[in-house]
């Protein structure tokens, strides 16, 4: 491989795009320099701010909670805390708990394990088993997904956050962009922004700090600092779930040619851009049986809930 691009040292990564070689300590200041600037560019964070990390326990969000803790220490109005949502998975999120729990002690971070079965009254297994058994045509995926965001966005008022900061790194964002297209929600692809500020409808703002990285730039990050992942595990339903497929066609295209993954990204920003400037007037609304904030009358989570039997209203 090529020599650091800064200070001649062996390289241990390039950029595709630019052709840019870093050693092991100019990368992990160009990771930490790039997610600064997202923060910045995007006004995701102000001077105080209780910011709750929302991780799942694998590298990722490991190395967001890195990233954002050691950023703390230089602004003294941030408090980071994580809270993962345990969504009641058998044999699969024992091993991310462990891995968040000792990431926790010998960094002295504050954290909050919450459950679907404490907030939503049943497990996703149980959630799964339910609506199997009611005929209902919702995916694990789809029930998972409504069902944390409630959850996190819950946990995060209680806990008297300001904001919540969630892994998803360029990877993430771009295929859930295709996803959207191939399936025909285009609405919801206009969700897919860096931020998203819904303090009226009480929605704690949300923030992607990883939006501009690439997936294989945060697995190195968490290498280099030796946030490992934990044994990895699959989750039993995500054979269900197209993003894998999705992802397998995109790192293939990025292989052939590379800079396809900032193209995606760069159309996306454009699309959400154009959009925002379209409709700036935003009806907010809540949920009519939660009070919490909702697109619709009735919010998904409350809507699943009612088809699960799991509520009477
Ligand atoms: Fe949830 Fe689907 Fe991910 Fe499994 S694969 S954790 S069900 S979103
Ligand atoms: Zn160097």
């Amino acid at each position: 491989m090529a020599n650091c691009s800064i200070c001649g040292r062996p390289a241990i990564y390039v950029n595709p795009v630019n052709n840019k070689a870093y050693c092991r300590n100019h990368f992990i200041e160009y990771f930490e320099k790039k997610v600064k600037k997202t923060i910045r560019k995007y006004r995701m964070l102000g001077k105080n701010e209780h910011i709750i990390v929302g991780v799942s326990g694998g590298k990722d969000s490991i190395a967001l909670l890195h990233v954002l803790h050691k950023l703390s220490r230089k602004m003294p109005g941030w408090r980071v805390t994580a809270v993962l949502v345990n969504e009641g998975i058998k044999g699969y999120r024992e091993k991310t708990v462990e891995n968040l729990v000792k990431y926790a002690a010998k960094n002295e971070v504050g954290y909050h394990i919450v459950s679907f079965k404490e907030y939503i009254g049943a497990s996703l297994d149980e959630i799964v088993e339910k609506g199997r058994a009611r005929g209902l045509p919702y995916l694990p995926c789809s029930y998972c997904g409504v069902f944390r965001r409630y959850v996190l966005n819950k946990a995060a008022r209680r806990l008297g956050g300001t904001v919540i900061a969630t892994a998803h790194n360029l990877d993430d964002v771009i295929q859930t962009f295709l996803m959207n297209i191939v399936s025909n929600s285009v609405d919801k692809i206009y969700k897919l922004t860096p931020v998203i500020s819904d303090e009226e409808g009480g929605f704690i703002k949300r923030i992607k700090p990883f939006y501009t990285v690439l997936e294989k730039e945060s697995a190195l990050y968490a290498l280099l600092n030796g946030l490992i992942e934990p044994e990895y595990v699959q989750c039993p339903y995500a054979e269900y779930n197209i993003r894998f497929t999705i992802r397998k066609m995109i790192n293939e295209l990025e292989d052939k040619h590379p800079g396809v993954k900032y193209g995606l990204l760069n159309s996306l920003i454009s699309l959400t851009q154009e959009k925002q400037t379209r409709d700036t007037v935003n009806k907010k609304q809540v949920c009519k049986i939660c009070g919490e904030p909702s697109s619709h009358p009735v919010c998904r989570a409350c809507l699943y809930r009612y088809e699960l039997g799991l509520t009477t209203s």
